[in-house]
């Protein structure tokens, strides 16, 4: 039985005051039983995130981290810095990292690694852009970022790693990908890391994101391989991230 996981990612948006907001409003909700929820804001309001959300369902986790304990890296984060403000996630491999920080698939292992070392759950993200998908490439390209990291992890570590599929045509565009579309992409990935291991794949928690909003989350939830979702533009609001929670029974 998988736990069903939804996470907000705020991208480089929000602030101290929605951080509290969430906190009120997740002190009152009723979710959905054994369902994990996570927000991941930006680094400045982790603080801030984390006192709101004592006393409350809500988890927190981290957009990115360095790949190193700590050093002359100007700018950066690491994961030690991010236990220390309780955050348990860390996303890894999301495609605006990818596309607008040039991130490759052998730096997304290291910061997933990175995440792994010091306790966190790193959420690996995957998908294809929308030239790949009409290209018929969409399994390809999809296959490949998952396979790239979790042929190099050992199988004590593939167990705690979360996949989020992405579909990076469906990020912030409000085309969502059909329920159909997700389910075929996710199921394939368990497929194929079933060949290798059937009891990782059965217990691999695989999220959906890419425009889901509170009108087409529980369609998209209700898919067999689907087990959570990765929410960015909905996850700014709190009634609509509420509502999209609540639709994971
Ligand atoms: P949107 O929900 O805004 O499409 O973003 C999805 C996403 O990138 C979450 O990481």
């Amino acid at each position: 039985m998988r736990t069903p996981l939804v996470a907000g990612n705020w991208k480089m948006n929000g602030s101290a005051t929605l951080a509290e907001a969430f906190g009120h409003a997740f002190t009152e909700a009723t979710l959905p039983e054994g369902l994990e929820v996570v927000i991941c804001p930006p680094f400045p309001y982790l603080e801030a995130a984390q006192r709101a959300f004592d006393g409350t369902p809500l988890h927190l986790g981290a957009q990115t981290l360095n790949p190193l304990h700590s050093g002359a890296h100007t700018g950066e984060v690491s994961g030690r810095m991010l236990g220390e403000f309780g955050v348990r996630y860390a996303l890894v491999g999301h495609s605006e990292r990818r596309q607008l920080y040039r991130e490759n698939d052998e730096q997304v292992f290291d910061r997933l690694l990175a995440a792994l070392s010091v306790g966190l759950t790193p959420a690996l993200c995957v998908g294809e852009t929308l030239s790949e998908r009409d290209a018929g490439h969409t399994m390809e390209v999809v296959l490949r970022q998952t396979g790239f990291v979790m042929s190099r992890l050992e199988p004590e570590q593939r167990q705690r790693i979360v996949i989020a599929y992405e579909p990076v045509w469906a990020i912030g565009t409000g085309r969502t990908a059909t329920p159909k579309q997700a389910q075929e992409v996710m199921a394939a990935i368990r497929e194929h890391q079933a060949r290798h291991d059937h009891e990782l794949a059965s217990g691999l928690r695989l999220l959906y994101g890419g425009s889901m909003n509170a009108d087409n989350a529980a369609e998209l939830l209700a898919q067999p391989d689907i087990d959570g979702g990765l929410v960015g533009g909905a996850s700014l609001k709190v009634d609509d991230f509420l509502a999209i929670c609540q639709s994971a029974s």
